[in-house]
Formats: structure tokens, sequence, C-alpha cells
């Protein structure tokens, strides 16, 4: 890396097939050498999201899933997804959220957040697990399993952070609500550099930032994490990358 220059950051969780211009997003994040890790909520984007990693390898990684939001209305899902696990790098979104139905131990959520778990475990593919709401309870099912790299995206259970934290190979995300959110502030604090990835979560739009939304807001987030580490940017930006790659390693 020339000096001054900044290391390529990774948006860890961008839901690009839900975009309606998914190759500009991808374009723009190039032209800022990002790097974005790609996330699916139904089987529907799964043949979008992998054509634009094919498209892409440098800058896309795809990952597949099916998100909690969707476990009653596909009971199918994961026999559309199953010929498709192999080609992907990793397996997300996936998770529980009692937001949008039952999180109980024999409801749809929960067997179709173990059985993606499986896959991850299976496959020795990073996970990326949706938490809100159930931290406890994914915590609980993820510790039944042998996994590589895991991502707790987006996490905002502050009483559970030693928990995770004392899990092997796992990392927790920051995105743009720590621009504005002082518990994440105060839970960003408390993670040690090494287990801290950034995201955007887009397209999902910001109100208290104005409505903005997207990869482009994934450097402030880092320079947050710099304010708050003590940190430069630079030092900062390098220690996102490096963990970002042992996570998709
Ligand atoms: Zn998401």
């Amino acid at each position: 890396m020339a000096s001054g220059e900044l290391a390529s950051l990774w948006d860890a969780h961008v839901h690009l097939p839900a975009y309606a211009d998914p190759e500009e997003v991808v374009a723009s994040a190039r032209r800022r050498g990002m790097r974005l890790v790609s996330v699916t909520v139904s089987p529907a984007e799964a043949a979008p999201n992998l054509k634009l990693r094919d498209e892409n390898p440098s800058a896309v990684k795809c990952f597949l899933g099916i998100h909690p939001s969707e476990a009653v209305s596909m009971p199918n899902g994961l026999e559309e997804l199953s010929p498709l696990w192999e080609a992907a790098d990793g397996v997300g979104e996936v998770g529980l959220d009692p937001k949008y139905s039952e999180v109980s131990a024999r409801s749809a959520q929960m067997e179709l957040f173990k059985a993606q778990v499986e896959v991850a475990e299976r496959a020795r593919k990073p996970l990326q697990v949706h938490s809100r709401g159930a931290e406890g309870t994914c915590l609980d099912v993820l510790d039944g399993y042998s996994l590589g790299g895991l991502l707790m995206h987006w996490f905002e259970g502050e009483e559970l952070l030693e928990r995770v934290l004392s899990r092997p190979r796992t990392f927790v995300s920051f995105g743009p609500a720590i621009l504005y959110s002082n518990k994440l502030l105060r839970v960003a604090g408390r993670c040690p550099l090494e287990a801290v990835l950034v995201e955007s979560d887009g397209p999902v739009a910001f109100a208290a930032l104005g409505g903005v939304e997207g990869p482009g807001l994934v450097p402030s987030v880092a320079f947050r994490l710099a304010e708050v580490w003590g940190r430069t940017l630079e030092e900062t930006v390098l220690q996102l990358s490096l963990n970002a790659e042992s996570y998709l390693r």
C-alpha cells in the first residue's frame, strides 16, 4: 500500500439484490476502493447475488440465506437454496427476530435458523446472524455448533457482549446508527479492535441522518470508531480490513 493511501474498507453487510440498480452501487463502491459482502433475504435474490459476485469477483462476496422475516412465508425456501450453497461465499442473512413471528423451540423461524447454521458448519462457511430482540436465544443455538467465522450483525445486545466476544472467531458489526446512537458508541468502546467489522445494511435508510443510506456511509462509521478507540483513521481502516479478511477466510 502506498503511503497516505487507505486500506480497502469492507462493507460487511449490504443487500445488493434489494437495490434497483445494484451494478451502480458496486461501481460506486469500487471507485472508493471499497469491497462488499452482499447478503440475501430470500431464495429469489440468490441468483442475482451470485451474478453480481461473478461479475465483480474482487469487489463482492456473495452470501446466501433466508431472513427470519421470510420464515413463515417460504416453507420450501431451503429446497430452492440447497443447490446453490456450494457457490456461496458464506451464509446470511439468517437469524431470529420476534418482530416477525414466533421464535420458540419448534417455530418456523427456529427450524429455518438451525438448518442454515448447520449449512455454515458443514461447509465451514462464514455466517451472518440477525439477532434483534432474540440475542440470547441466538447465542444459545449457536453454542451448539462448531463454526468458522461468525458475524453478529448490527449487534445491540449490550448485556451479552462479553458472551459474544468470548466465542472463537466471532465478530460484531457497527453501521451508520453509531453516528447518532450513544448506546452503540458505548458498545463499540467495549469491543476489542480485532473483533469489529463495519457495515451499511444498505439499502436501509437512516432517518436520523436525513434519510441517507448505502456503502458510502461506511467510511464515516470507520471515522467514528477511530474516535472511540483513540486511533488514527488509517490505523482503524487497516485493522477493520484485516478483521474482514480474517472473518471471510
Ligand atoms: Zn440486513
